[in-house]
């Protein structure tokens, strides 16, 4: 009697495996690189090409299947309100932790440690840019902030139209469930991209960059962790009464997905394909996953909260209560302006440091490990995601209980 595996136990052993024959390639690098890695880069490339007409698409259906300007408005509130509140809360969780267990106690800064600060636009810039003067081009250039914005437009407009927009409703529904079916055969191929991802990211990063800083590692892991039991789980429970076990069960694949691409933006198809999984209606779901994928960054926001604790630390400064303050606050601005890209966080760590006055060199004490934490937070960031989704449909009375076993297996 043979099971057939499904994709997420497959994705799994997938990574296990990857683990392994990553370690055994610690010696020789160059293979890892030149034979593995770009069939990691291929299914990369497949799932990115997804990702804008997926959002713009479901955006649109999700927020011309809300119904009318007052629930786009209720549940729009609502998804902003869980999204900020629990990154907010990750910063401060980071802080807590990197105050408990002195993340920087114990290091001291290499000498020659230099980083390549990059430039980072202003917040106002950011805010105006956000409107896109020609969403053509938001589209081509794949810039998400924009995208998102003229998709939520369109489709109240296309709502407001009525029967006149029905065409382009049912274009855009097309599209959507088009990008969906393009999604799942791409699957298919995911527990071979997921191998040829992690077999690189293990064999360059080898015990001697990763033991230095074992301890922000960590603080950071362990952070990751706390925060998904007790700020997802919680609320998962408390909210929404929907069992935390069934959550992190379900959204174990997308989980698994962002903890190896390091791509929030990359993961989002598979996101959103567990968070309808757990009953949450396609309208909500193609609103706040996509949104959450580019503004929710609980992971980053944690990340950068022990970061900026370590470098002062390192530095041999202690951050005021005033300052740790700044950093919740810039922290909670930064993870909303960091792209889901691997490696954004590290950027928009800058604008943290700035903000507390502490030296940007220290940025490149951070470089060296940012992929092993980035795919840590990456897998909150998703998760956070999802969370929200639940929590928001449940509020509304839409969550579906009885999804069918084979759709929630
Ligand atoms: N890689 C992260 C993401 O895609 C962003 C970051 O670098 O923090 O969610």
């Amino acid at each position: 009697m043979k099971k057939k595996l499904n994709l997420s136990t497959k994705i799994l052993i997938a990574l296990i495996i990857g683990i392994f024959v990553g370690i055994v390639l610690q010696g020789s690098p160059d293979i890892a690189n030149n034979f593995i890695k770009p069939f990691g880069t291929l299914f990369l490339n497949l799932i990115k090409l997804i990702v804008v007409p997926l959002v713009l698409a479901s955006l649109v259906v999700g927020t011309f299947g809300l119904g009318d300007v007052k629930k786009i408005g209720k549940i729009g509130g609502k998804t902003l309100a869980y999204f900020l509140l629990t990154t907010a809360f990750a910063v401060i969780l980071g802080l807590i932790l990197a105050n408990l267990l002195k993340v920087g106690a114990g290091y001291t800064i290499p000498v020659d440690a230099a980083a390549d600060a990059k430039e980072i636009p202003k917040f106002v810039d950011t805010l105006l840019n956000i409107i896109p003067t020609n969403p053509f081009k938001a589209v081509v250039d794949g810039n998400m902030l924009q995208i998102i914005v003229f998709a939520l437009m369109l489709g109240t407009s296309i709502m407001a139209v009525g029967e006149k927009g029905k065409p382009l409703q049912a274009g855009f529904e097309g599209l959507a469930e088009a990008m969906y079916k393009m999604t799942g055969a791409i699957m298919e191929y995911a527990p071979y991209g997921v191998f040829a991802l992690i077999v690189p990211v293990v064999a360059v990063h080898g015990p001697k960059v990763l033991l230095p800083l074992l301890k922000v590692i960590v603080v950071v892991y362990l952070g990751c962790i706390l925060h998904a039991v007790l700020v997802y789980g919680g609320s998962l429970k408390i909210i929404a009464n929907f069992s935390p076990i069934r959550f992190f069960k379900t959204i174990a694949p997308a989980s698994i997905f962002a903890f190896t691409t390091a791509s929030s933006a990359a993961t989002l198809p598979l996101t959103m394909k567990s968070t309808e999984e757990m009953g949450v209606p396609k309208s909500i779901t193609s609103f706040v996953i996509p949104l959450g994928a580019t503004i929710n960054m609980d992971g980053t926001a944690l990340y950068q909260g022990v970061c900026a604790f370590f470098i002062a630390q390192v530095y041999g400064l202690n951050l005021t209560i005033g300052q740790q303050l700044t950093v919740i606050l810039t922290a909670t601005l930064a993870s909303i302006g960091t792209a889901g890209v691997p490696g954004a966080g590290l950027i928009m760590l800058t604008m943290v440091l700035q903000a507390i006055g502490l030296p940007l060199e220290g940025l490149a004490l951070i470089a060296g490990i940012d992929r092993i934490l980035d795919m840590a937070r990456t897998s909150l960031n998703i998760t956070g995601d999802a969370a929200c989704a639940i929590v928001v449909a449940a509020s509304e009375k839409e969550l579906i209980t009885d999804v069918p076993k084979e759709i929630s297996a």
